[in-house]
């Protein structure tokens, strides 16, 4: 029997014809797929702009740059995440400051964020990076709320939650990283996330000068359209001098500037063209990740021994169905000898080494700390056999009784 991993890629003939496209064409990068897999990217999750990047890191970093992330700034995030979620800020020198989860949805506790700003005069904090974890659909307005009474932007990590929503306050549905609430969003097309393209990433806005300054920054803070231009078309054209009645209208074709330092985090056409193709079946697949946590949810809802699990939630995305458990160490390597490959998510990050070295410990986070200890996410992707889940369940159920 072939191993069952917690998480795979779909890749489908469409998807290979797709990629063989782009090789056999003129563009391998900075190419026409790039603005349609952006556009396309864009429409799906209901946001105006969309910047396509070469992974989910490089999108949280360019995300703290384009927000002007300082040395000394201090941001908010969760301890129950990808390391990469808190490591952006520490890339442009500031400072991360976590806070305990709500031990339901697993996510960031936006009461926990608030007792924080009430501890601390106004203007401490300059940002709050929640993340949709597990695909749990995060309530942004009320972040978006809790920021503006405060001041402070929302970076939304969304890498587990395309697809996902949740229903403000006058009852619309508002999809995850559509930029209504948040400043900028994140996604990661990593093979184990919904949409793949080996690496790459995306941030979306609605926010056209945040949009702008994304553009400028993936590509090394180079600008190359006139109306951009600082210098005067006199240097442009290598004269020294800059003459206040130039006789030269124009810039030289060739021209172009850099005016901020940025970075090459692009992705490529092949990669934009393999989402692009992905991307036509993330209703379907996510339509599959919900049957699959229904049938989860049934399985172990009277259980005594599990003592918590992602459960069934209007608008979750389902990138990981968690449950919590006893005895999890032999669990896991009960699934383990039976070929089912469970995973953790995540070692919290205020433990991690590097972290405790700006005074993180052990006892800072109860609630992750007590989740980190019992959680298990279960085999979770849309070509999950239904066999297979029922292996995976009856394995899990056959441990404890
Ligand atoms: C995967 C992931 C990232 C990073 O994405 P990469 O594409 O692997 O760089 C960031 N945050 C979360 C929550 C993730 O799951």
């Amino acid at each position: 029997m072939k191993p069952i991993p917690y998480g795979r890629q779909n890749i489908t003939e469409d998807d290979i014809q797709a990629v063989a496209n782009v090789l056999k064409s003129d563009y391998l990068t900075q190419g026409p797929a790039i603005p349609e897999f952006e556009k396309a990217f864009a429409d799906y999750i209901g946001c105006k702009y969309a910047v396509a990047v070469s992974n989910g890191t490089a999108a949280l970093h360019l995300a703290a740059l384009a927000l002007n992330v300082q040395p000394g700034d201090k941001v908010i995030t969760t301890p129950i995440t990808f390391a990469a979620s808190a490591n952006c800020i520490r890339y442009c020198g500031g400072e991360v400051v976590f806070a305990d989860i709500d031990s339901i949805s697993y996510c960031l506790d936006i009461q926990k964020v608030e007792e924080l700003f009430k501890k601390a005069p106004k203007g401490t904090y300059k940002g709050i990076i929640p993340v949709d974890f597990a695909g749990y659909p995060i309530n942004m307005e009320a972040y978006r709320k809790l920021a503006d009474q405060y001041g402070l932007w929302i970076i939304e990590d969304a890498c587990h939650a395309p697809g996902g929503h949740f229903i403000d306050s006058n009852g619309n549905m508002q999809m995850c990283g559509n930029g209504q609430y948040a400043d900028l969003a994140i996604f990661s097309f990593h093979p184990v996330k919904h949409i793949a393209c080996g690496e790459g990433g995306m941030i979306t806005t609605n926010n056209e000068e945040l949009y702008k300054k994304l553009l400028l920054l993936r590509t090394h803070g180079i600008a190359k359209q006139e109306t951009n231009f600082q210098n005067s078309i006199e240097v442009a054209y290598g004269n020294q001098l800059e003459t206040q009645n130039s006789k030269l209208k124009t810039y030289p074709s060739w021209y172009y500037e850099m005016q901020e330092l940025g970075y090459n985090y692009r992705l490529t056409d092949f990669q934009a063209a393999l989402g692009n193709s992905q991307l036509k079946r993330a209703d379907e697949g996510l339509q599959r990740r919900i049957e699959i946590a229904q049938n989860y949810f049934e399985a172990f809802k009277n259980k005594p021994y599990i003592k918590g699990q992602s459960g069934v939630v209007e608008g979750h995305a389902y990138h990981l169905y968690v449950i919590e458990v006893e005895d999890r160490k032999k669990l896991y390597e009960h699934l383990r000898t039976n070929n089912i490959l469970a995973q953790i998510h995540y070692v919290p990050i205020h433990l991690m080494p590097y972290y405790k070295q700006f005074g993180w410990k052990y006892g800072d986070f109860p609630i992750a700390e007590n989740y980190y200890k019992r959680c298990i996410s279960l085999p979770m992707y849309p070509t999950l056999y239904p066999e297979e889940q029922e292996y995976v369940i009856n394995n899990t159920n056959e441990f404890y009784e």
